[in-house]
C-alpha cells in the first residue's frame, strides 16, 4: 500500500511565530507556584450577578445558536449605552456586531479589509496579535516606534503612510504599555488619518482602566473608527469570549458575512449574561487596580526608570542598564518572579512586561524581588 502523504501545513501558516509568549507559559508551568506577572487577564472573578445570569440562560435553554451579528436584546442594549456615550441617533450609521471577543472583531476586520501587499500601520511595541493578524492576511504591518514614553507620534505615522496603507491600529489603554493617548494626541493623529482617509481600528478592550482621565474613545474624534469594545477585561469573562464592535456599515456587514461562515456567533450564555453585565457597576474594581498601578510606580519607581501607566493593568519597565531585557526575564524567573521580555511585543529588547492583574500580597512581594535583582 501506498504511504500516507505528510499532512503538509499551508505556507500562510509560516507568517505566524508564537515562539516568544509559548517559551513563557511553558517555562511557567515548570516553576513551582511563581509570583505570576505575566497573565493578562484580572484577578478578580466575574461579579456573581453575572454568573447566576448565565445559570439561568443555561436552564432556560439559552444554548442555541444566535443570530450571527448577536442577540437583538443585546445589540440594542450595547447600542443605548454606546449611543448615550456617543451621541448617535441613527442605529443604522452604527450596526453593532456581537464577535467572539476583540479577537474575533480583529480577525474578521483584518480579514475583510486587508489585502495582499496592504499596509497596516500599528505602533511599537503593540499587541503581539495584531502584526501576526496583518501577515496572515498577507498584509505588512508598518510599526511606529513610540519609545521612550510610549505615545504615538501623529507626524511619524504621517511619515509613514504611503499609498498602500489601509488601516491605522490603534491601542489605548494600551497593552503592552498601560499607555493612554491624551486628547491632543488623538486629535492630531484624527488630522493625519482625515487627509489620508484611513480607516482607524481603535481596540478599546481595556477602555474601563484608566485611571487619570475620563476615557475618551478615538471614535468621537473620527467618524471612519471601527471601534471594538470587549467584555474579557471588563468583566473579568476572559474566556467566555464575547465582545462587540461597530463601523463603516458596509465593513460591518462584510465582518458579519464572515463571522457566519467562521465563528457563526458569540457564545449564547455569554451573550444572554451580558444583558447583566451591562448593569453591574465594576468602580470599585477600577479603584482597586488604580491602587496596584501606584504601588507599581512607586516601588519600582525606586529602581527602574518606568514611566507610569495611565490604565490597563501593564508597566513596560526598562531592563537594567547594560542587560537586555531577556537576559533580566530569565533572572527574574531563577527567583520566581514571571514577566514577559519586551522583544515579544516590540522589536527591541529593551524594556520587560509586569502585568499587575494579581493580589496586592503578591503584587508587593513581586515588585520588591525585581528591585532587589538590580
Ligand atoms: N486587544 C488587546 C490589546 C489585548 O490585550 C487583548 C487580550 O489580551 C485582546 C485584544 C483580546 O481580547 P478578547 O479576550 O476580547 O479577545
Amino acid at each position: 500500500m501506498q504511504q500516507r502523504k505528510k499532512f503538509v501545513i499551508a505556507n500562510r501558516m509560516d507568517t505566524i511565530d508564537a515562539s516568544g509568549v509559548r517559551k513563557m507559559f511553558d517555562l511557567a508551568v515548570t516553576m513551582d507556584n511563581p509570583i505570576n506577572f505575566s497573565i493578562g487577564q484580572p484577578d478578580f472573578d466575574v461579579p456573581d450577578p453575572i454568573k447566576e445570569a448565565a445559570k439561568a440562560a443555561i436552564s432556560g435553554g439559552m444554548n442555541k445558536y444566535t443570530q450571527t451579528q448577536g442577540m437583538p436584546e443585546l445589540r440594542e442594549a450595547i447600542w443605548k449605552q454606546a449611543s448615550a456615550e456617543f451621541g448617535w441617533t441613527n442605529p443604522g450609521d452604527h450596526p453593532i456586531l456581537v464577535t467572539c471577543g476583540v479577537s474575533g472583531a480583529l480577525l474578521l476586520a483584518i480579514k475583510v479589509l486587508v489585502n495582499p501587499g496592504d499596509e497596516v500601520i500599528m505602533p511599537d511595541p503593540h499587541f503581539v496579535m495584531y502584526r501576526h493578524l496583518v501577515n496572515f492576511a498577507d498584509g505588512v504591518p508598518v510599526c511606529i516606534d513610540t519609545y521612550p514614553d510610549f505615545h504615538l507620534d501623529a507626524q511619524k505615522i504621517a511619515d509613514a503612510i504611503t499609498p498602500r496603507t489601509k488601516i491605522l491600529l490603534l491601542n489605548s489603554p494600551a497593552n503592552p504599555t498601560g499607555a493612554v493617548y491624551s486628547r491632543q494626541e488623538m486629535e492630531d493623529i484624527a488630522e493625519v488619518a482625515r487627509n489620508h482617509e484611513l480607516l482607524v481600528i481603535s481596540d478599546e478592550v481595556y477602555n474601563i482602566f484608566c485611571y487619570d482621565e475620563p476615557y475618551l474613545s478615538f471614535a468621537h474624534l473620527y467618524d471612519h473608527t471601527l471601534l471594538m469594545r470587549g467584555f474579557s477585561k471588563t468583566y473579568a469573562m476572559t474566556g467566555w469570549r464575547i465582545g462587540w464592535c461597530t463601523g463603516p456599515p458596509n465593513v460591518i456587514d462584510k465582518m458579519t458575512m464572515l463571522q457566519q461562515y467562521s465563528f457563526v456567533c458569540a457564545p449564547s450564555v455569554a451573550q444572554a449574561a451580558i444583558l447583566t453585565a451591562l448593569k453591574t457597576d465594576m468602580t470599585q474594581y477600577v479603584n482597586a487596580y488604580r491602587k496596584k498601578r501606584d504601588m507599581v510606580c512607586e516601588i519600582l519607581g525606586e529602581k527602574f526608570d518606568l514611566v507610569k501607566p495611565g490604565g490597563a493593568f501593564y508597566a513596560f519597565v526598562p531592563a537594567p542598564k547594560g542587560m537586555d531585557a531577556t537576559d533580566f526575564v530569565y533572572k527574574a524567573i531563577e527567583h520566581q518572579v514571571l514577566v514577559i521580555p519586551g522583544n515579544v511585543f516590540s522589536s527591541r529588547d529593551t524594556h520587560f512586561r509586569i502585568s499587575y492583574a494579581t493580589t496586592d500580597e503578591k503584587l508587593f512581594l513581586g515588585l520588591r524581588i525585581l528591585c532587589d535583582l538590580v
